[in-house]
């Protein structure tokens, strides 16, 4: 498993900084956002450490579609039946602000398009 030193993720997911568990495998960690922008937003993260959706590889893809089946599966469990939005933002532009590859769930009131 690769782990960033650094990373504040990979630190939330060793436990050494504290977060509300959502879900939980040996793939995947989800916790709550820490700054929720709706009544519902949580995060998916790889517990292995990707940079982000530019680091994404033929190597490291698969957890990538385990994240989607989590999400799933986690909006059927929490009765998302009005919808949810999932984002990843890449890179500087995007808003990016942790280098390690995270999908934001949203859920629980409407949404605008495009985002931002
Ligand atoms: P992004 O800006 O797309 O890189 O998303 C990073 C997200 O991580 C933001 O929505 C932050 O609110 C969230 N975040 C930052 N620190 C923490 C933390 N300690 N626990 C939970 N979420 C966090
Ligand atoms: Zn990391």
């Amino acid at each position: 498993m690769i782990v960033e030193m650094d990373c504040l993720f990979c630190k939330i997911i060793a436990g050494e900084i504290p977060s509300k568990k959502v879900y939980e495998d040996e793939l995947v960690y989800a916790f709550e956002d820490i700054d929720p922008q709706a009544p519902v937003h949580f995060l998916v993260i790889p517990k292995q450490h990707i940079a982000g959706a530019g680091a994404v590889t033929a190597e490291n893809s698969a957890v990538v579609a385990h994240i989607f089946e989590v999400i799933a599966r986690i909006a059927q469990e929490k009765n998302l039946t009005g919808g949810y939005r999932v984002i990843t933002n890449q890179g500087q532009d995007a808003g990016q602000t942790v280098n390690h590859l995270h999908f934001h769930v949203m859920a629980g009131r409407p949404m605008t398009w495009p985002a931002g």
